[in-house]
């Protein structure tokens, strides 16, 4: 059934609809510091698989939980030492933490995908903060585009992939870290980084004293934007690219492809965060002028520079 999707301004009479909305088992997008997200109540069962119907997402991918505070985390997930010192160092912010369920978790079993274990975050972004308040529930929120797609960091990107699919989203300008959040597991003797994201591994080390176990490879995807093919534009991505070749649009990173329409510079001066923040802007936009091929500039693998590699990579496998 086509939805007449709302636009929704990010004041008190918008929060208050979307939050009805929500605590009806509506489905609206909603704006983070990392990316937009496609919200439902994640207490409801019923809520939630519309968020799978909507993305076409697989079932078996669990949805990360966003709640208020530190507390209300608690309720939902146990917390492990490692845990405690990466919640009190990085939140609130783009960094997830899974852990065994509590007892007395109110989170449902399809946000969990079944599993003993809960993916929790408390966004920065006071527009998010509001609403989870507002709604007073934690809200289920993968990003808000077609599975395997671009993540969006504008409402108009959400409106492309899922308008006509979704309630309501909720416009609050453009996404600040670009990149979805960082996600480790406490479930083992060892966190682990199961996807790179938008704090980079240095800071997670430095506060944990040690290196973190290396993040699962394809053999043993834990996170969706670990399948093989992810946020994938329509074109084919040509990467570590050192020029430009024939009838190729060119994704820059410092200036080396040079100047033309069809070339798109994530950071003339070499800014790794922000790169971060053009990266799925400008895969989309160099996507619309539907070249077949997307020369993609060598890219330091370091601070965000592993999480940006690592969506290239996805980006660049196709499932055909
Ligand atoms: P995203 O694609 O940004 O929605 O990230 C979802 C990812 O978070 C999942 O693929 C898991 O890696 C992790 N995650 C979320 N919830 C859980 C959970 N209940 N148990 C284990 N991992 C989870
Ligand atoms: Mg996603």
């Amino acid at each position: 059934m086509k939805l007449q999707t709302l636009s929704l301004a990010p004041d008190a009479a918008g929060l208050g609809k979307a939050a009805h909305i929500l605590r009806s088992g509506g489905l609206v997008a909603f704006p983070t510091e990392t990316v937009y997200g496609l919200g439902a109540d994640a207490t409801s069962d019923v809520a939630v698989a519309k968020i799978y119907a909507a993305k076409g997402r697989p079932r078996i991918n669990p949805l990360i939980a966003h709640v208020e505070s530190r507390a209300a985390a608690e309720a939902q997930g146990i917390f492990t030492r490692e845990a405690a010192i990466l919640a009190e160092s990085f939140w609130p912010g783009p960094l997830t933490l899974v852990l065994p369920l509590a007892a007395g978790a109110t989170i449902c079993e399809s946000a969990r995908a079944g599993l003993p274990s809960v993916g929790l975050r408390v966004p920065a972004h006071r527009i998010t903060q509001m609403l989870i308040a507002a709604t007073g529930v934690p809200l289920a929120a993968p990003s808000a585009n077609l599975s395997g797609r671009v993540s969006p960091v504008t409402a108009a990107d959400v409106r492309e992939d899922l308008g006509g699919a979704i309630d309501a989203i909720i416009d609050a300008g453009r996404a600040q870290v670009g990149l979805e959040s960082t996600i480790i597991s406490c479930l083992g003797p060892e966190p682990q980084l199961l996807r790179p994201g938008g704090i980079a591994r240095a800071a997670i080390e430095s506060v944990l004293g040690r290196p973190l176990a290396a993040y699962a490879t394809e053999a043993t995807p834990r996170a969706p934007g670990q399948l093989a093919s992810h946020y994938a534009p329509r074109a084919r991505l040509r990467l570590e690219a050192r020029d430009l070749e024939e009838g190729e649009a060119g994704l820059d990173f410092g200036g080396r492809f040079g100047i033309a329409a069809n070339i798109l510079d994530l950071s003339p001066g070499a800014d790794l965060n922000e790169a971060a923040a053009n990266l799925f802007r400008y895969l989309r936009d160099l996507d619309r002028q539907h070249p077949q091929i997307i020369a993609v500039a060598p890219i330091p693998e370091i601070g965000l520079g592993e999480a940006i590699n690592d969506r290239l990579r996805r980006a660049a496998v196709k499932d055909e």
